[in-house]
């Protein structure tokens, strides 16, 4: 369905529970406050319910989140930030496999399993996401998706 994915994300966002708790601040920028995509709204909301929640868990308050869009050609580029833990190098390349969880995160509890589903969310979306992290500092997810408008 076609929507306004800056809103759609801001809805999501501002209705999650866990977030109102966390009290955690929320950044959100875009060029554009109209970025028309075609997506699967299921499926959308669990990418951006899952990336946003891993953001929370795996850093602390008060860092804050940062979200944005990007508008690339035909695509949109989403991405989460936080300023949490990190993901060493080594283990960025198994973060999307079922059950996968680094060592860092012995203590933070977790299935391993919300990154295999976006990947697959993406991948039906003909999209693409990558991670950039650097132990310690914190992390981004960057999912480019075709939005043909
Ligand atoms: P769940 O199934 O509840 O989402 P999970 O968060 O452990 O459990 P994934 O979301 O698939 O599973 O993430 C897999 C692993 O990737 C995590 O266990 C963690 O080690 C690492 N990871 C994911 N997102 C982040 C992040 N934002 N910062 C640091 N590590 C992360
Ligand atoms: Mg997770």
């Amino acid at each position: 369905i076609e929507l306004n994915l800056v809103e759609f994300v801001k809805e999501i966002i501002y209705e999650y529970q866990l977030f109102k708790i966390a009290k955690r601040e929320v950044d959100f920028r875009f060029v554009s406050d109209e970025i028309v995509c075609n997506v699967d709204i299921k499926l959308m909301k669990q990418i951006v319910l899952n990336l946003f929640s891993n953001a929370l868990k795996y850093s602390e308050f008060p860092k804050p989140i940062l979200i944005s869009f990007l508008k690339e050609n035909d695509s949109v580029i989403f991405s989460v930030t936080d300023q949490g833990i990190g993901i060493s190098k080594k283990e960025q390349k198994l973060i999307f496999e079922p059950f996968f969880r680094a060592n860092n995160v012995e203590n933070i509890p977790g299935t391993g399993l919300g990154l295999t589903i976006i990947e697959r969310a993406v991948n039906m979306h003909n999209g693409k996401i990558e991670v950039l992290s650097e132990l310690g500092k914190g992390t981004t997810f960057r999912i480019v998706l075709p939005c043909n408008n």
